[in-house]
């Protein structure tokens, strides 16, 4: 397969961009590649400078859940258009999708829309802040939740010490108030919550955790973290900006049945402009500006383009079935990779909430960061490169999801399931 426009593309996108991408895990390095610049996409289908076409599971990491350029949404936002790209004024569309939102969200009685799910998180934690006048705030470890400085933190060593900065630039004073658990354990949690009492102002969770592959939360874990925030006065925050309108029309919280404080959004309510969302209860959400004193603002919020592009999609994942069709291609195509691996002598764990779903190269199973990190990350970039050459455009790392759209047909599955056997073959 030829990438060479690519590669040059790349190498002229270095001089003028930092790494030459705009979002660090577009640059294909932990698989040790250039990256494929893309000209454009269709259904389920993306396809590159150099004219390959590649089926897609990265879905611009979530959002094309309907697949790419659905005529609905495209002729809407082209309308839209029309009518004038900003205003930095109150439109309609604005209450439409808010209403959509807060019809489909268990836990949101009232909504506020950013522009993306790291603007969502960082004021939905300020927000939890101000509601209970504390500072601490607690997360997971392997749970992303946006670039923020206090969410740029990771766990130190053992479970019970206090966040450590990911990344240069953020001030170690501002990681100080960010604790770390370890995902699917209530132990960790209650262990870090009893040392800190009356003073974390939130827990912040990924309930179907994306971004470390995709681990499922185990039975008990989410309703007890909801136990624990009702008994200590802690704001429950889901971060459904990956697993809302993705795993269930309601998120991962419809799914699971477990309604948090506050919920985030991102990603799908965009339809692949850029949106995020947070919301809540009405007693929480009007203690945010103007109505109450917690400041937020954004000159491009609820932008009606983005607005238009999230009603639509909204409405085509409502049409009767949508979420049971998916489910059903996901489980074939996750289950077709799973037991192309087996046949091949190939040891993976394979996970699947919905339309998300993970292969893991590892003998064990994963179900927190720690067994994450165990994969065996140079096998998984052999098998990248491999189903790459294939026609098959995973995302460019072990620790990513890979998302299945209601655009993924028959064929495109059974390419899919053919290509992964050939390809653990190759790398057995
Ligand atoms: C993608 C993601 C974010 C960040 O959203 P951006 O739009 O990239 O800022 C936050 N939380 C979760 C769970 C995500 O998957």
């Amino acid at each position: 397969m030829n990438h060479e426009r690519s590669s040059a593309l790349f190498q002229q996108a270095r001089t003028s961009i930092p790494g030459g991408v705009n979002s660090p895990v577009r640059a294909f390095k932990s698989v040790g590649a250039d990256p494929l610049f893309i000209k454009r996409a269709a259904g389920c289908t993306i396809y590159d400078e150099d004219g390959n076409s590649f089926i897609d599971y990265v879905g611009s990491w979530g959002p094309m859940i309907v697949g790419h350029c659905h005529p609905r949404v495209v002729e809407a936002v082209k309308r839209a258009m029309d009518n004038g790209a900003s205003f930095g004024a109150p439109t309609e569309l604005e209450i439409t999708l808010a209403d959509m939102v807060i019809a489909a969200v268990p836990s949101i009685e009232m909504v506020r829309m950013v522009s993306s799910g790291t603007e969502a998180t960082m004021s939905a934690i300020r927000l939890a802040r101000g509601h209970t006048g504390r500072d601490k705030i607690l997360k997971f470890s392997g749970c992303y939740h946006g670039h923020a400085d206090a969410l740029l933190v990771k766990a130190g060593s053992g479970a019970a010490t206090f966040g450590v900065p990911d990344s240069p630039g953020v001030p170690a004073d501002f990681a100080r108030h960010t604790l770390t658990a370890e995902y699917n354990s209530l132990e960790s949690v209650g262990q870090l919550v009893a040392e800190n009492r009356d003073n974390i102002a939130c827990i912040i969770v990924e309930p179907v955790a994306g971004n470390m592959g995709t681990v499922p939360p185990r039975e008990g874990f989410l309703e007890g973290l909801r136990e624990i925030c009702s008994n200590e006065g802690i704001v429950l925050i889901f971060d459904e900006v990956m697993s809302g309108f993705r795993v269930a029309y309601g998120g991962a919280q419809e799914l699971y049945g477990v309604t948090p404080d506050m919920t985030t959004l991102g990603k799908i309510i965009g339809g692949g402009l850029p949106v995020g969302a947070f919301g809540g209860s009405r007693e929480i959400m009007e203690k945010l500006s103007p109505s109450g004193g917690v400041y937020q603002a954004g000159t491009l919020s609820g932008n009606p383009l983005a607005m238009t592009a999230g009603i639509e999609t909204l409405t085509l994942l409502k049409e009767p079935g949508f979420y049971d069709k998916l489910e059903e291609k996901s489980r074939q195509v996750a289950e077709g990779i799973a037991n192309a691996a087996r046949a091949a002598g190939y040891p993976l764990y394979s996970t699947r909430v919905g339309s998300m779903f993970c292969a893991f190269f590892t003998r064990g199973e994963v179900h927190d960061w720690p067994s994450a990190a165990a994969c065996d990350t140079k096998a998984f970039a052999r098998y990248f490169l491999a189903m790459l050459n294939e026609g098959i455009y995973l995302a460019p790392s072990q620790f990513e999801t890979a998302f299945v759209s209601a655009a993924h047909d028959d064929a495109a599955i059974e390419k899919t399931i053919a290509a992964a056997a050939k390809c653990f073959k190759m790398i057995a």
